[in-house]
């Protein structure tokens, strides 16, 4: 059975790093001219895949090695491969298909909807997806999941309404009432980082330095350029990472690359005898994220990097940044701004944006919400919790791509992911100096441990298990809490005495 279950895996990897390097170029360099020619191509491929993902041998295998008394990796291997096959067989294929189809044309639909801000434009189509999700969850519900767990545990596993509650809990009662209070703080900035212009081959020039200061290995990886910033890896020597630059912003790809470098160093220090298994690459959306943050906000926007690294910024702009000192540069890459972007707000609020979206995805699965109110009740909370009045729906319900490629479930992995990076780094901390590593230019040394507490592991531990693990503790939102507190009462201070 095992050597059958092989056989298609050698041939289904094949097809499937074909349709990742597609992918890949596609984001990246392809000429635009391409993109017909290669959809009839990719949907070739597709079925192939799943004509063999789903040939009865094959699933055959899988039901037989479930039962069998695995042990190790492999034990695990089988148990992910079983749960996915028996939740693809609930769904109805015809219907299976006809939400694919669906699916392809509404993110066009909701782009469109966005550009002139008219939410009733995409409401149509948004209804759809809701109710393809609804049954969704009807065919996926077992003894233990039901309703929008299911659709939560798909991005974290065993993570679901009673634990995201006691999360947003702590966010609510002592987040918020933070950032309400602090909003008065003047925080004042050099006049050449808000208004400069910054020559996107010299941002180039410290972006690729970023690659050695943080150890991305470029034998396993590269960087390019893509409108939106991502990390795509198949395999532990294959994850490669994008960025994207802004003339007017010289923090914007900075960060974009280190939160992009965070993901991708992760998956290139998986177990590599992982390499073309299900156990390989990152375990789910939240640990993987907690990786990304850690690099880009603990590490990446922390004093002593700032202290270590700015006076190569300040090198390659040496006109620009002349007069600015590492003190100030800190500060301004830790500017706060109660916003109404998602993906452009500051490590302080973005887990509020996260909150408000999770409390309405709750209530469109238990029926309290209907999607036609859906603007109504996302203004009103943003006026709650952000102090905010959005003035259209392109800057409110409008703003992001999940909803409308049915990822219901996975906002709350994004505040969830920054959580961990804070339990995690509290422990980090007690094991290994972080800022004397960043002042030593060793940042080696932090890889080191994620690699062993964390990163090697790839899937072959849930997250429960790596948090527990890597902390010796369970999941506890108050590390973040109360890291985001000290940090920012700090940074807030300096504006005082400056
Ligand atoms: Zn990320």
């Amino acid at each position: 059975m095992k050597q059958i279950y092989e056989q298609f895996k050698k041939e289904i990897n094949a097809y499937k790093y074909a349709l990742w390097l597609m992918g890949w170029d596609d984001e990246t360099e392809a000429p635009k001219a391409s993109k017909a020619y290669r959809t009839e191509q990719l949907e070739v491929l597709y079925t192939l895949v799943y004509k063999l993902e789903m040939d009865e041998k094959r699933l055959a295998a899988i039901d037989q090695l479930a039962k069998e008394n695995l042990t190790g990796p492999f034990k695990r291997e089988i148990e992910l491969e079983k749960k996915g096959i028996d939740q693809l067989r609930k769904i109805p294929q015809a219907e299976y298909i006809a939400y694919q189809v669906l699916i392809s044309k509404s993110s066009q639909i909701w782009a469109e909807a966005k550009k002139n801000s008219d939410f009733e434009a995409f409401l149509p189509t948004l209804e759809e997806i809701i109710v393809f999700q609804k049954k969704l969850i009807k065919y996926l519900e077992t003894d233990t999941l039901k309703g929008y767990d299911v659709l939560l545990d798909m991005y974290e596993e065993n993570m679901g309404i009673k634990e995201y509650d006691e999360f947003f809990k702590v966010l609510n009662e002592k987040l918020v009432p933070f950032v309400l209070k602090t909003a008065k703080v003047k925080q004042k900035f050099p006049s050449v980082l808000l208004k400069g212009s910054f020559n996107i081959e010299k941002q180039k020039q410290f972006n690729h330095r970023l690659a050695d200061i943080l150890s991305y290995d470029l034998k396993k990886g590269v960087i390019k350029e893509s409108v939106h910033p991502f990390t795509s890896g198949v395999v532990s020597v294959d994850t490669r990472v994008t960025t994207a630059y802004r003339e007017d912003l010289i923090d914007a790809a900075i960060f974009s690359t280190i939160h992009e470098m965070g993901h991708g160093i992760y998956e290139q220090q998986v177990n590599p005898e992982f390499d073309g298994s299900i156990l390989s690459g990152g375990v789910s959306m939240g640990i993987h994220e907690s990786q990304s943050r850690l690099f880009e906000n603990m590490i990446g926007r922390s004093k002593a990097f700032w202290d270590t690294y700015y006076p190569a910024l300040q090198q390659i702009f040496a006109k620009e940044l002349k007069k600015v000192t590492a003190e100030q540069f800190h500060l301004y890459v830790n500017r706060v701004k109660r916003d109404f972007i998602r993906i452009e707000a500051d490590e302080l609020t973005y887990s509020l944006h996260i909150m408000i979206r999770y409390e309405i995805e709750k209530a469109l699965f238990n029926g309290k919400l209907q999607p036609k109110d859906l603007p109504k009740t996302w203004n009103k909370l943003y006026k709650k919790y952000l102090g905010l009045t959005v003035k259209n729906d392109a800057f409110g319900v409008l703003q992001d791509i999940h909803w409308s490629i049915g990822s219901f479930g996975y906002f709350p992995t994004y505040a969830l992911g920054s959580a961990y990076a804070a339990q995690i780094y509290d422990v980090m901390n007690q094991e290994i100096d972080v800022e004397q590593c960043i002042k030593n230019n060793d940042i080696r040394k932090i890889n080191r441990w994620l690699r062993e507490h964390i990163h090697q592991y790839g899937k072959l531990k849930t997250p429960k298990e790596i948090i527990l693990n890597a902390t010796n503790k369970p999941f506890d939102p108050n590390y973040y809490v109360d890291y985001l507190v000290k940090k920012y009462t700090t940074i807030f201070k300096a504006y005082e005495v400056n």
